[in-house]
Formats: structure tokens, C-alpha cells, sequence
């Protein structure tokens, strides 16, 4: 659906559940924040919803994510069900706790492409950001997708006197793997509403410090994409600059949470229940209404902040 900026809306991420398997300290304060929405949707509604929104709102590509989606049982038929209504382009965000064990079944199931969060290759650090889970497993649901041959990229959160220490090590090990490395700029979302700010790293400093070791070459991105992207010597790296360089004007994505509400913007999030169209002989009308309204939410310039926590929205 083209919006009123002239933007082809046909991206749905879902946030197939709000539990998580991590507590990371800039999205909830603890692990008990990560709460099941009581009237979390089930696998066969979720299917039935991202069908409707496929015929009737022209969404082509889905992306999986939460909460931890690998804790959502049925995971494995959700991207097939997917996959069996003709959308190829599917992909899961993800800490990678669970992946090693996971990944094969979801490759069989029709998954094309892993996001993997990665905020530390140091054991003391990953352990202090996430506060959950173990380095190791997140590294070894890397390699596990790698050796699927998946399509991978790493997603780092910077934060100051947290992990910016270790931007060149995690280019390093992106270029040792052959994985793009995307630095995100910390959002002020959730517990960081209005407060983010002498934490934040942004994308200059984010470059400075890479063209310490690297020549950096920028280079083509999708014209939706969220990322810049650049050249470096034996790879590719990206920066995620929602406060430097926002990416509005070209955000292509909707959201649908675990509980069936529709969230066009994450700066003005309203979201709207589409639950309702589940019973709905002929959702077609009913559903057009909604999505303008969702997508009329969106910011064409700046992301602006919001107390929305991300794990409802799923990054
Ligand atoms: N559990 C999954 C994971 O860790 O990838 C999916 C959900 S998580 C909310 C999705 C992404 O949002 C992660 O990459 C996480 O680092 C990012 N995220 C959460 N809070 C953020 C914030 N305040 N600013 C930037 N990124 C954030």
C-alpha cells in the first residue's frame, strides 16, 4: 500500500511473542518486564492475519522477531505457513540462544535470512548488557547458520562506556566470517524515553573510530533500507542511524504485535487491533481503513522517541 509521503508499505514485522530469553539493560530492567500478552495469538491466527495483510494490503516480506521468537513453540510452522501463502522473504530477529538447535528445521521451513543481536564478544560484557544467556550460544547459532548457508547479519547496539570499545573487534569478526556488522544508534524507546541521550554513540563517531583500521568506502543501499552502508577492505559494515540520518522518509514497515494490534510508526505508536478481522466474512474494507489510518501515524522526517517498550514491537 503507497502511503501519503509516496512510500510502498509492504513490510511486516511481528513481534510473535513478548517473553525473552534476555534481559538487555537499555529495553527492560529486568527479565520479569518480558511479560506473555494474556491474549497472545495463536500460531493459526498469527498465519491468518499476515494472509489477510498479504491479499488485501499488499505486505510482501515478513520479519520474525519479539521478544526472542525462538522461545515461540510454534515457530517452525508460522514460517511455513508463511512460505505456503507465496512470500519468499522471510527472515527472524533474534539473540541466537536457541538457534543452533533450531535453525536447521527453520531453513527446512522456508527461513531465508537471520538477524543476529550482538552486543559484546567479550563474555563479561555480553553477560553485563544481556544479563541473560552465554556468549558461546549466541556465537554458535552464528555458525550454525552460516553453515546452512544462510544469509546473516550481526546487529549491534552501541552504547557509551558499554561496548564502544569493541566496535573494530566486531567489524574484525564480521570480516573474518563474512558477515555484515550493522551498528545501531541506542533509540530512546521504553525504560529510555527522554533519557538516552549521554549514552548515545552516533554514526560519526561510529566512523571515526572504524577509519582508525579501515579504509571505509560507502557504498548502495536498498532505497527502504534502514542502514547506510560501506565498503571495507575484505567486507561490509552498516550503521543503523535512526537520531544521525533518520530513515523515515523511507520506512517501508508495518508491525503487528503478538496480540493482533497493528503499530504503523514507532514514534506514535496507536496501535489498532486487527483482531476483529479474524471473524470477519470479508475483511477487505475493514482492513484498507485500518492500515491508513496505521500508516497515516508515520513520521516522514525524525524518529521522536516513545515510552513503547521495543519487545512489544520487536525492534
Ligand atoms: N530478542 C530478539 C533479539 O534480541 O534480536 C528480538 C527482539 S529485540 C527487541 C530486537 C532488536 O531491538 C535487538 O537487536 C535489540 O538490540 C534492539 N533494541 C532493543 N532496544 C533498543 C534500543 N533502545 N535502541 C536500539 N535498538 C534496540
Amino acid at each position: 500500500m503507497i502511503d501519503l509521503h509516496g512510500r510502498n508499505i509492504n513490510k511486516l514485522r511481528i513481534s510473535l511473542t513478548e517473553v525473552c530469553n534476555m534481559a538487555c539493560t537499555y529495553c527492560v530492567s529486568s527479565l520479569k518486564d518480558h511479560r506473555r500478552s494474556p491474549d497472545e495469538l495463536s500460531a493459526e491466527e498469527m498465519l491468518s492475519l499476515v494472509r489477510i495483510l498479504k491479499e488485501h494490503a499488499g505486505i510482501e516480506k515478513v520479519r520474525l522477531t519479539g521478544g526472542e521468537p525462538l522461545l515461540y513453540s510454534k515457530l517452525t510452522e508460522v514460517v511455513s505457513g508463511i512460505r505456503k501463502m507465496g512470500i519468499s522473504s522471510i527472515g527472524i530477529t533474534t539473540n541466537g540462544q536457541l538457534l543452533s538447535r533450531k535453525v536447521k528445521k527453520l531453513h527446512e521451513a522456508g527461513l531465508k535470512n537471520v538477524n543476529l543481536s550482538l552486543d559484546s564478544l567479550n563474555t563479561e560484557n555480553f553477560k553485563r548488557m544481556g544479563r541473560v544467556g552465554k556468549l558461546n550460544k549466541t556465537l554458535e547459532g552464528i555458525e550454525s547458520c552460516l553453515n546452512l548457508g544462510l544469509s546473516v547479519k550481526v546487529n549491534m547496539v552501541v552504547i557509551k562506556g558499554e561496548n564502544d570499545n569493541e566496535i573494530l573487534e566486531m567489524l574484525e569478526y564480521g570480516v573474518s566470517k563474512g558477515i555484515e556488522i550493522r551498528y545501531l544508534e541506542l533509540m530512546g524507546m521504553g525504560l529510555l524515553h527522554k533519557k538516552n541521550e549521554n549514552q548515545q554513540v552516533t554514526m560519526d563517531e561510529i566512523l571515526s573510530q572504524i577509519s582508525t583500521r579501515f579504509s571505509i568506502k560507502p557504498i548502495r543501499a536498498d532505497y527502504d533500507s534502514t542502514s547506510l552502508r560501506y565498503e571495507v577492505p575484505g567486507g561490509y559494515f552498516g550503521i543503523i542511524p535512526n537520531k544521525s540520518a533518520p530513515f523515515c522518509s523511507t520506512c517501508s514497515r508495518l508491525r503487528l504485535t503478538s496480540n493482533g494490534n497493528l503499530i504503523g510508526c514507532l514514534s506514535n505508536p496507536a496501535p489498532i487491533s486487527i483482531r476483529h478481522l479474524l471473524e470477519h466474512p470479508d475483511p477487505e474494507k475493514s482492513l484498507q481503513k485500518i492500515v491508513k489510518k496505521s500508516i497515516s501515524y508515520k513520521q516522514d522526517v525524525a524518529f521522536t522517541g516513545s515510552s513503547l517498550v521495543m519487545s512489544r514491537v520487536g525492534g
